[in-house]
Parts: structure tokens; C-alpha cells; sequence
């Protein structure tokens, strides 16, 4: 049996004197002043142990990691509903390309790339006030968690809407197309609030563990999802949670795993651990450098994959 706790302090160890760590993104301003040297690592096993080592306990931003929870949240609220107006396939392109919308009729290829989410939040919005909805996300969070000191960065969600030309973009292309019913606005000022919670690794490990659990949380035994829309959340992770890296995550990682250029990575062993590593650098396909790093030694020395189910 793999010393997990062993496994990760190591790994930990060997993050923290890594020299290659990427490049923080830049184009958020209070995340680029994020210190590069940072790196924390969570893992939740089956039965709640946590392992935690390096900056686990340092709330960073959650970034694309929300979509996660929202997709869980929009997929309550509609159902299969929601697949006419996204789709499930991998784009191949960066988290914020423009290009595909314009062949596929504002239709995002999948809700984990930009377009995407926002069609999620959207969808979340329904006839709410955004703040209505931003107080439901919240909640949500802390429910997963049993945390109630999670919350928004205000910095964040004011930068990003200061330059969310990109995301503007995006919303208003889908809206020609007919594919968001309320104000682009709203809108976007809802998806960029939920990007801009700040969590731990190990708060977001908490999080994560109903999708190692087959749509439970192992805490309280209370379902979140049912454990086909567990799987199929998770099929969604291994396949789209890091843009046009996904592949490369999926072969190198062999979990799903979903990350946000706040430089976290949310991944999931499903019966055994739901894990969370953070480094702010990011590689070129914007996911974190160090944090796709960390994972693949963990999944290499635990043996866990999802495509070797008796490994480990
Ligand atoms: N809020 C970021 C954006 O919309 C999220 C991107 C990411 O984390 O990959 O650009």
C-alpha cells in the first residue's frame, strides 16, 4: 500500500525547488502580482483522511475550477435540458477562442471552455437577480465544504471586468445567435463573480469530493448528484478540463481534472481521492505548470487512473 501522506510531502518537496514554474497570467492584474514560488497540494482519500503539504491551506482564485460547480449547479436546475444549448465535445482551442461559435451557430463546444460557462451562467441566471444567483453559488460552496468563511475577491471580479474584452466578446456573439436569454451583462457579471471565489486547496478538495464519491458527500452521506451525472461530470473533466491540454492531461494524469489560470487544478480518483494541487505559473495551454506536475507524480507513484481501475 501507497504512504500517501508520504507521497505528497515529497511531492511537495520537490514542487517547492522546482525551477521551471511557468508564467502567472497576466492579463487579470491582481493575479499577476501572485507570488510564483507558491505551490500547495490537497488529497482527500475515501474515508476523509487529508494530506495536506506546501501552501494548502492559502485561498487562491478558483478561476475556471467554478465551472465545475456550476455546470453541477445548471445541470440541477435544467437537467439534460442544458445540452441543446452546450455541447461535450473537446474544442481543441483555447479557453477563450471565438472561432468555433461562428460555424457551430453560438453553440459552445463544451461547458468548461468560456463560451461555455457563460452559457452556464446564463442558464443560472433564469429570471434571478445575478447577486440571487451569486448568493446560491456561494452557498453551494460552503454546503460542499462545511466552510462558511469561503468568499468572493471583489479585486479579482473588478480587474476582470475592467478587461474582460475577450468574455465580451464571446457573450455578445452568443447573444446575436439567440443562445443567452438575459442581458450580456448580467450575464458576464455573474460568470466573472464565480471565477472570482477564492479558495484552499484542501476547501477545494473538500468540494470535489461528491465526484469521487458517486455523487455523494462522504461527509454528511447527502447526495449532491446522482452517481450517472457523477460519471458523466466527470467524463466531462477528463475530456475538457484543460482546453487544448486536455489530451496531454488525460495521458500524462489519467484523472479528471479541471484548471483555472489562478493556477489550480481540481482532480478526481474516483474511489479513492479527490485531490486539489495549486502553482500560479501557467504552460502555454494556460493550465498550471507545476500543478499538472504535481498531479502526474501522484498518479504515477499512488497508481491511480481511471484507466486502471485496480492500480494503487
Ligand atoms: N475568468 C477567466 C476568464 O474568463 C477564467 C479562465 C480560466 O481560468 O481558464 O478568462
Amino acid at each position: 500500500m501507497a504512504d500517501i501522506g508520504a507521497i505528497v510531502r515529497e511531492i511537495a518537496e520537490e514542487m517547492a525547488a522546482a525551477p521551471d514554474r511557468g508564467r502567472v497570467a497576466d492579463y487579470i492584474a491582481p493575479l499577476a502580482a501572485i507570488d510564483p514560488g507558491k505551490f500547495g497540494i490537497a488529497v482527500i482519500e475515501a474515508d476523509g483522511t487529508c494530506h495536506a503539504a506546501g501552501d494548502a491551506d492559502e485561498p487562491f482564485s478558483i478561476q475556471s475550477i467554478c465551472k465545475v460547480f456550476t455546470l453541477t449547479m445548471a445541470l440541477g436546475k435544467v437537467g439534460d435540458a442544458l445540452w441543446q444549448r452546450v455541447g461535450r465535445e473537446p474544442s481543441g482551442s483555447a479557453f477563450n477562442s471565438i472561432v468555433q461559435l461562428e460555424t457551430e451557430a453560438g453553440i459552445p463546444r463544451n461547458p468548461f471552455i468560456n463560451a461555455g460557462a457563460i452559457v452556464v451562467s446564463d442558464v443560472l441566471l433564469g429570471g434571478l437577480e445575478p447577486r440571487e444567483v451569486l448568493g446560491e453559488f456561494l452557498r453551494f460552496m460552503r454546503s460542499l465544504t462545511g466552510d462558511d468563511t469561503i468568499v468572493m475577491d471583489e479585486i479579482v471580479a473588478r480587474a476582470e471586468q475592467a478587461t474582460g474584452f475577450r468574455n465580451a466578446a464571446l457573450a455578445n456573439y452568443m447573444k446575436a445567435f439567440g443562445n443567452l436569454t438575459n442581458p450580456v451583462d448580467r450575464v458576464l457579471g455573474v460568470y466573472i463573480h464565480q471565477c472570482a471565489v477564492a479558495m484552499s486547496c484542501r476547501q477545494l478538495a473538500l468540494a470535489g469530493r461528491f465526484l469521487m464519491a458517486r455523487g455523494r458527500n462522504p461527509a454528511t452521506g447527502g447526495g449532491v448528484v446522482s452517481p450517472g451525472r457523477a460519471r458523466r461530470i466527470n467524463a466531462l473533466m477528463m475530456t475538457c478540463g484543460h482546453y487544448d491540454g486536455s489530451g496531454e492531461f488525460a495521458f500524462r494524469v489519467g484523472l479528471p481534472g479541471k484548471s483555472g489560470v489562478g493556477g489550480g487544478i481540481l482532480a478526481v480518483a474516483p474511489g479513492r481521492a479527490s485531490i486539489c494541487a495549486w502553482a500560479p505559473g501557467l504552460n502555454e495551454r494556460g493550465n498550471s505548470q507545476l500543478g499538472s506536475v504535481a498531479l502526474e507524480r501522484l498518479a504515477q507513484r499512488t497508481g491511480w487512473s481511471v484507466f486502471d481501475p485496480v492500480g494503487g
